[in-house]
């Protein structure tokens, strides 16, 4: 993404007009990069992306503010690297602005490869990120990788500079200044036409926690008494009140991309992933506090989804259920043609965009992933710019692009760019960030690892698309991880259903490669293309044999496993790694990575979600009413860069060893020098 912070976009009146043209150019340009692109085979690589906070300190009126400096802290980095790097062969990572001007989001330079050394290199790649971008800091500014701000949009003072929200204005906030959205075109545009296709600013209702003191019922007391009807019927008792996509996409998370060997297997894992979402969801549970209170939830997902909601009234309306999701949701279907992907897990019923299924089946697109594209095209583009209406299909996917990176699934399956190095990949996207490197590289390095024993194995993760929806609701809810159970797959290495010419006996060992389950694209997905419903419809889940295949469990067993049946997710891991060429000291490095998934999942470690609630909760100046003040906030934000700087223990959510780790690093690293 370059910086267009100067660009210009249409607004929703005049983007509308293009709508069609974007989406018929867009499927031309898939269609093109198809054809070419669908024999390609590639070497495995990946990298992470993490979103920061900046953060501007007022020590003296003790408050911590969100600083908008994401356009001067980016043009000092790029004059950095003009003056000290241009000759030196250094991979820089990649520093991009984020949706709200206080949001940073660095990537590595280039990507990583597969080999262990890479693996186990993420973490000092991400702190060298990190201090490259606290270089660029004034002295009483901070960088934080937080999932939430609690104070964003708490009236008082929580930016720097300070603004006041509009209240004239009816599409514009009432609680967040127009100035917290990020001067990128991408970002201004996203705001504005949300707000505009919808026809009133999204709502989002979080519930609020009840402590011994918080009135009940609860209203908002940040809500201002005069309200415009449209905005008084948005606003839910016994919910936070936010009134802004800001509200959600303000806020912070850690990613995974990787590029698969070749389509076949980037769509089978992007499948087997979809279930692995909210059950990394909840273990990286990190955003308990919004606007000023403490919330019922843990997690940012269903806030973003609502701040991204630009579906109409009648689009969203229960009684006609055009749309069911926001366009910031989960999968709403698996694309694998593996014999697994069976109809009864396709149970959404989200429509799709006929003539576009039609298109891409007459092109010889098999049905599970032209329903996925042909569901994403039934949204409209959000991003017009004017002087790129016009593209050559050939050698472009901008208007593939414009549509598919405006769909903010769970997992994204990502098309090779024309004439570029880079192939099919996939990227996660559900886990909050963490507030240290080692937590995230701990994170990365686990998906990564899951993915690869995903491949190596064939499992079959596959249940109801529903059941993922569920769990997903369930995966936000306060402390998920000892609380709620999750639907998975009881066996993962038998087929979904017996394969009709194969007899199939499945070991339960994970350290053996298991019989390959991923038979030569097989159509199971018979069903005529109707009208109303999608081709792979609600048919089957009555059956018996279905239900009994899914069964729930607690994150700690997903994780770690149960019975002699079930291995975990660390046991498929542990598989695959044991299966490598690893010396001592490798293994006790990721060691120490996976020892902190297992523990966050037994529940001995506690989530980031639960740590900032508990501090809060205990902090002096809380008055047990849910309520997150100035200088409960300013302690907050302070307690959490010591902990990123081991200068503050937190023995409850890292191992006790991570400050001597820390300090171990610093002395060994060369690059943070660099
Ligand atoms: P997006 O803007 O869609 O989120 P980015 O372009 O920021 O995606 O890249 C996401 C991640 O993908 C980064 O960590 C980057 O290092 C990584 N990446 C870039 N090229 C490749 C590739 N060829 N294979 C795998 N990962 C890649
Ligand atoms: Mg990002
Ligand atoms: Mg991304």
């Amino acid at each position: 993404m370059g910086l267009l912070t100067e660009g210009s976009f249409l607004s929703w009146d005049q983007a509308e007009k293009y709508a069609n043209h974007i989406r018929k150019h867009g499927i031309t340009q898939f269609l093109n990069v198809w054809d070419r692109q669908k024999g390609r085979r590639d070497p495995f690589l990946w990298g992470d992306e993490i979103e920061y906070m900046v953060i501007s300190y007022d020590h003296e009126g003790k408050n911590a503010r969100l600083a908008l400096r994401q356009s001067e802290i980016l043009d000092a980095f790029h004059q950095l690297v003009q003056d000290t790097c241009a000759n030196k062969a250094m991979a820089l990572p990649n520093f991009v602005p984020e949706t709200s001007a206080y949001m940073i989001e660095s990537t590595p330079g280039t990507p990583l490869t597969g080999s262990l050394n890479d693996l186990l290199s993420v973490e000092n790649c991400m702190r060298h990120r990190r201090s490259l971008l606290r270089r660029l800091l004034k002295s009483d500014e901070a960088l934080v990788s937080l999932t939430s701000f609690p104070r964003l949009g708490a009236g008082g003072v929580f930016t720097e500079p300070h603004y006041e929200p509009s209240t004239t204005e009816p599409h514009h906030s009432l609680f967040i200044p127009r100035e917290v959205v990020g001067p990128h075109v991408r970002h201004r545009a996203i705001n504005e036409n949300i707000t505009l296709r919808r026809g009133s600013k999204p709502p989002i209702n979080i519930p609020v926690f009840f402590d011994a003191n918080t009135p009940q019922p609860f209203f908002d007391p940040t809500i201002p008494p005069d309200l415009s009807p449209i905005d008084a019927e948005s606003i839910l008792p016994d919910h936070i009140y936010l009134d802004s996509s800001e509200g959600g996409f303000g806020c912070c998370c850690l990613q995974v991309t990787f590029q698969a060997a070749n389509v076949d297997e980037a769509k089978r894992v992007y499948d087997a992933l979809i279930p692995v979402g909210p059950i990394m969801l909840a273990l990286t549970a990190a955003s308990p506090a919004y606007k000023g209170h403490l919330a019922d939830v843990d997690c940012r997902w269903n806030v973003i989804g609502d701040s991204a909601d630009d579906r109409t009234q009648e689009e969203r309306s229960e009684k006609s259920q055009q749309i069911p999701k926001s366009r910031y949701a989960g999968n709403y279907s698996y694309i694998s043609s593996d014999f697994n992907n069976r109809n009864e897990h396709n149970d959404s019923s989200m429509p799709y965009d006929e003539a576009v299924y039609e298109q891409l089946i007459n092109h010889g697109i098999e049905e599970p992933l032209a329903t996925h594209i042909a569901r994403l095209y039934i949204r409209d583009p959000l991003l017009v710019i004017p002087e790129t209406i016009n593209q050559d299909d050939a050698n472009s996917i901008d208007h593939f692009e414009t549509i598919q990176s405006t769909n903010w699934q769970a997992v994204r399956f990502k098309i090779p760019p024309p004439n570029s190095p880079i192939g099919w990949r996939v990227e996660f996207r559900t886990m909050e960030v963490q507030l240290t490197d080692f937590e995230n590289a701990a994170f990365a390095v686990f998906l990564i690892l899951l993915s690869r024993a995903i491949v190596k194995y064939g499992v079959n993760f596959y249940i109801p698309i529903s059941l993922v929806d569920e769990n997903m609701e369930r995966a936000q809810k306060r402390s998920a991880v000892t609380e709620e159970k999750f639907w998975f797959r009881k066996d993962v290495f038998s087929a979904s259903t017996p394969p009709p010419s194969q007899t199939h006996t499945p070991t339960h060992s994970p350290s053996a490669k298991k019989p390959s389950l991923d038979a030569p694209a097989e159509n199971t997905a018979a069903v005529a293309l109707n009208a109303v419903s999608p081709p792979w419809s609600q048919d089957s889940l009555s059956s018996n044999v279905s239900q009994t295949q899914y069964v729930e469990m607690t994150v700690g067993e997903i994780i770690n496993g149960k019975g002699e049946v079930f291995p975990g997710l660390l046991g498929l891991v542990n598989a695959y790694v044991n299966s490598m060429d690893v010396d001592q000291g490798e293994k006790q490095k990721l060691g120490k990575y996976l020892d902190l998934i297992k523990r966050r999942g037994n529940g001995s470690l506690c989530t980031t979600a639960t740590w900032i609630r508990n501090f809060i909760r205990a902090h002096p100046a809380y008055a047990n009413d849910s309520v997150v003040t100035e200088e409960i906030n300013y302690d907050l934000i302070t307690a959490l860069e010591q902990i990123e700087n081991a200068t503050r223990r937190a023995n409850d959510l890292l191992p006790e060893e991570y400050p001597e780790w820390v300090s171990d690093e610093a002395s060994t690293n060369p690059i943070q020098s660099a």
